[in-house]
């Protein structure tokens, strides 16, 4: 029997889990070169400023990868197949998630996708845009 693992926060992913535990996707913004960062960090990759703000995203976004899990491990198993994706954000950032509320086979790349917090503890997974 595996545990499941679930992100422990530290002091600066801290306000992004707190923004999901809310029902926000926050990240960061970089307030010198003013572009959007994400995973969370202490200096901007781009331009190595530590002035870094946090920001509530849209929450929208598309598909820039994905594949269909069909052999997961153990604690992972009933719920295949399944569908892990790269969604590029509107802001310009790429987050690795989970879709639901979606048939694999119904996913392409460039899908639309909204945010959908889900579980407990809450993670943010995306769904297809229900007005497309
Ligand atoms: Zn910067």
């Amino acid at each position: 029997m595996t545990e499941r693992a679930f992100p422990v926060p530290d002091d600066v992913s801290a306000p992004f889990w707190e923004g999901v535990a809310e029902g926000v996707l926050r990240i960061q913004r970089c307030q010198e070169c003013g572009r959007h960062v994400f995973y969370p960090r202490a200096v901007c990759p781009y331009c190595t400023a530590s002035q870094l703000c946090w920001v509530d995203a849209s929450g929208r976004g598309r598909i820039h990868s994905y594949t269909v899990v069909h052999r997961a491990p153990p604690d992972y198993r009933h719920q295949v197949p399944y569908v892990v994706a790269l969604v590029e954000l509107d802001e310009g950032v790429r987050m690795m998630t989970r879709l639901v509320d979606v048939e694999p086979a119904r996913v392409r790349v460039d899908l639309p996708v909204e945010l959908a917090i889900r579980g407990d503890p809450r993670l943010p997974y995306f769904r297809p845009r229900s007005s497309e």
